[in-house]
């Protein structure tokens, strides 16, 4: 016969082992918490490469020094985790074109500020056309602007668009906890910071988890719900049952078919979880054998302006965070994401090599090593992180996140203020299993009742 737990969790990111640490705080310790990888973290991910822990996903805590606190900053002070400081702000002064000239800082800094104009020109007009279509369901959308954008005019609206658009767009991560950004330079990994969470409540020794209630390598396929509980079904043949699941995968597994939900979510659910964009967000390392980039924390950040859009445009020295180790990375989203993930990754060390020597000329030494990270064919992550059309209707949060019967809903993308970020994965799991406990205490109240009648 099967035992029976009180809460099963899927899934051992950020937003799970929090909603798990919030349930053991409040008594409920007989839970289990399945994860389909090896590994908990989720995209809180380290790598070993070139000598250094490199992250391929989450790197930065962003949002810090603003009114409120940054939760995932204070536990970071807590524990002491490395970090640097990033200035995002210099990056339009180091745009490279395909001649290796720096555009001049008047050019630059004049175009972006037409580009952030436009951009928040365009959000308005998008809102207003919103408004007239929602009363006359007429599609407005204009097709102007037909002269072709230049190269630096791609490249910043790739930074504007693709990474943030907090000059645009007030963003709650900065008008809350704060604009500044900073970089995990720590060789224990941004995921010392769930190790630490979990050693207040799971059994661990010398830096591992040990207790049985974690359990790698369980790939759910099948969740089974009715009035009075849920069966979890693995793909290694296990079942698991509980009085209540809280599920943090990913939207863009809920988008997949890895699950089966039976009864099916309700229409309302899926509708929703369809709504929701699905980012990829790639950072290749690349490992040299000797620094030939100007180094210096305005230098951080550089820009490649190429006639195509998203073409190995945003790159980063390493130097800041570990001073001597040779490493360069760019970042790809989206389609240039999903193309490079396809191909073998000679092919795009080639690519990127071209593009460093149309920065840096003919002579610079060739990589000798590259990493790759493919989150969009993950099938426990199918993709990098939500991203919510700029003018949502709050129903489709509120539609994400809502428990459908005994299952309930956490993980970054059920976050409205912070979505996308570790902190909205952070405080989604406490959110979620209050909202849990409550129901746990509904319930319970609700038998009492019923036993008194009786
Ligand atoms: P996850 O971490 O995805 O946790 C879900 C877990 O569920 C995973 O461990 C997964 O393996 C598991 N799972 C999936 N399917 C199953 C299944 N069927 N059965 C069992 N388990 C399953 N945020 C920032 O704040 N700053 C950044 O700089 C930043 N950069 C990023 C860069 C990249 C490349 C990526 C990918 C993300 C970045 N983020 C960043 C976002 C941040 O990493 C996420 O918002 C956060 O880590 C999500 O946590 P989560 O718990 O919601 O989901």
């Amino acid at each position: 016969s099967l035992s029976r737990s009180s809460v099963i969790i899927v899934g051992a990111g950020i937003s799970g082992i929090t909603a798990a640490k919030v349930l053991a705080e409040n008594g409920i310790e007989d839970m289990v918490i399945l994860e389909a990888s090896d590994r908990v973290g989720g995209r809180i991910r380290k790598e070993t490469f070139g000598g250094v822990s490199v992250e391929l996903g989450a790197g930065w805590i962003a949002g810090v020094g603003g009114p409120k606190p940054n939760p995932v900053w204070e536990l970071a002070s807590q524990f002491g985790l490395r970090t640097c400081y990033s200035d995002y702000s210099n990056a339009r002064y180091n745009i490279y074109d395909r001649s290796g000239n720096i555009i001049p800082s008047g050019i630059a800094a004049d175009s972006y500020k037409k580009a952030v104009d436009s951009a928040i020109q365009k959000l308005r007009c998008q809102e207003e056309e919103d408004e007239e279509e929602a009363s006359d369901g007429y599609d407005h959308h204009s097709h102007d602007d037909e002269t072709t954008p230049s190269p630096i005019e791609l490249a910043i609206d790739f930074i504007l668009h693709d990474f943030e658009m907090a000059e645009v767009e007030p963003i709650s991560t900065f008008v809350d906890f704060g604009e500044r950004e900073f970089l995990v330079a720590d060789e224990r990994g941004y995921d010392y910071l769930l190790y630490k969470m979990a050693e207040e409540f799971l059994f661990t020794s010398e830096g591992r988890i040990l207790d049985n209630r974690l359990k790698l390598n369980k790939v759910v396929r099948e969740l089974q719900y009715s009035k009075s509980g849920v069966t979890v079904k693995t793909e290694d043949g296990f079942v698991y049952e509980a009085d209540y699941v809280i599920l943090s995968v990913s939207i863009g597994v809920l988008q997949s078919h890895l699950l089966s939900f039976n009864p099916p979510l309700p229409r309302w659910k899926l509708e929703a979880i369809e709504k929701c964009d699905v980012m990829v967000y790639t950072k290749i390392f690349l490992k040299f054998p000797y620094k030939f980039w100007p180094s210096g924390p305005e230098k951080e950040f550089f820009i490649y302006a190429h006639e195509r859009r998203g073409y190995y445009t945003f790159w980063q020295h390493m130097e800041n965070a570990y001073p001597g180790s040779n490493i360069l990375v760019v970042t790809l989203t989206n389609g240039e994401s999903k193309r490079v993930e396809t191909q073998p990754d000679e092919d795009t060390l080639r690519e990127a090599m071209a593009v460093l020597k149309d920065m840096f000329g003919p002579n610079i030494p060739d990589a000798i090593d590259i990493l790759v990270p493919r989150w969009w064919n993950n099938r426990f992550q199918r993709g990098s992180y939500s991203n919510y059309p700029i003018i949502s209707n709050p129903k489709v949060f509120h539609n994400i996140k809502a428990p459908v019967g005994r299952i309930f809903f956490t993980g970054e993308h059920t976050s409205e203020r912070f979505n996308g970020y570790v902190h909205g994965g952070y405080l989604s799991g406490i959110d979620t299993s209050k909202a849990l406990l409550e129901e746990m205490r509904r319930e319970k109240e609700r038998k009492s009742e019923s036993q008194t009648l009786l």
